[in-house]
């Protein structure tokens, strides 16, 4: 190597002579050399490699924070089915289970039990551990939610047909149009206007005129349907269930027969005098468990008169008994 040479100016001919340095010397110069640059070479490298890592290295580090990234994209998508889990409770709990009737289910069944401190053991003694077994955890408990849910929709779905068949079975209108008004209703009457003594007036009376159409107030079959003894005279009784029974009195008219099965709305009868009445009036009753109660608490009266116009109208067109 060039710069390994050294000249030296010889006075006696003055030219440059090449000066020649023993071996032993040459030797040490070469290995301090070569030390010196393995040292430089360690502290840049360590330098390089502590400020901006091995390209290994690098390339791990980048994909730890992809993975990062995506548990914490994960992270927020079990938080949002959380959520949206929690808002189907809230639906369950607070509208649907309430108008049905339904005893709402319990968190702790909700959440469902979890098995132990040991559920997630095969979990354990990882530098990561605690992420892995919140995660395990939030599955667990979002598939037992989601489980309980579904069950839940089923069962509210089953029994909003029944609440639905209920519903329709319940004497919930106006026997006669609603343009009708209410005569005498559901009270203790000094003087009855046929007997003039003091009797109980077990209904709510409409006052319609000779012949106005009646109908059913709900779904039900026709327990009774002719002449009552009683008083009520031309007489029909509807069977609603779940203890419900409807009676319709002093008709001119009957339209149905015993055993037939009726919808709300449907025509049954016409209205009359006969029996016990002091004039044309509809006398309409309503039993529950066989014991009278007050039949205007029972009435809609929200319905307008182009609403039950319009109901009647729907079952005339397909009645079968006008
Ligand atoms: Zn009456």
């Amino acid at each position: 190597m060039l710069r390994n040479n050294k000249y030296v100016l010889d006075l006696s001919d003055l030219q440059f002579k090449r000066v020649r340095l023993p071996w032993k010397a040459k030797l040490v110069r070469t290995i301090l050399w070569f030390t010196a640059s393995v040292i430089i070479a360690l502290f840049y490298g360590t330098l390089v490699e502590k400020s901006i890592g091995s390209p290994k290295e690098k390339m791990l580090s980048q994909q730890l924070d992809n993975m990062k990234l995506q548990y914490s994209l994960v992270s927020r998508e079990l938080d949002n089915t959380m959520s949206s889990l929690n808002s189907f409770r809230l639906s369950d709990d607070r509208r649907y289970r309430p108008i049905l009737e339904m005893d709402s289910i319990s968190d702790s069944y909700r959440k469902g039990g979890f098995g132990g401190v040991d559920r997630f053991r095969d979990l354990e003694g990882y530098t990561n551990s605690d992420m892995l077994i919140s995660f395990r955890t939030r599955i667990e408990g979002i598939k037992n939610m989601a489980t309980v849910q579904k069950e839940s929709f089923k069962t509210i779905a089953e029994r909003s047909v029944e609440w639905k068949r209920e519903m329709d079975h319940f004497p919930g209108i106006s026997p006669v149009s609603v343009n009708f008004r209410m005569g005498d209703g559901f009270k203790w009457r000094a003087i009855h206007p046929v007997l003039g003594t003091a009797r109980m007036h077990n209904g709510q009376d409409f006052e319609v005129p000779y012949g106005t159409e009646v109908y059913a107030t709900g779904d039900g079959t026709i327990i009774e349907s002719g002449w009552n003894s009683g008083g009520f005279g031309n007489c029909i009784v509807i069977d609603h269930g779940y203890g419900y029974q409807s009676i319709y009195g002093h008709l001119s008219g009957i339209k149905v027969t015993k055993g037939l099965k009726v919808k709300r709305g449907e025509l049954i009868g016409i209205s009359g005098s006969s029996g016990l009445s002091s004039g044309p009036h509809l006398h309409y009753q309503i039993e529950q468990m066989g014991h009278a109660i007050n039949p205007s608490h029972f009435i809609n009266n929200e319905m307008s008169f182009e609403e039950y116009t319009d109901m009647i109208q729907a079952f005339a067109s397909k009645s079968k008994f006008r």
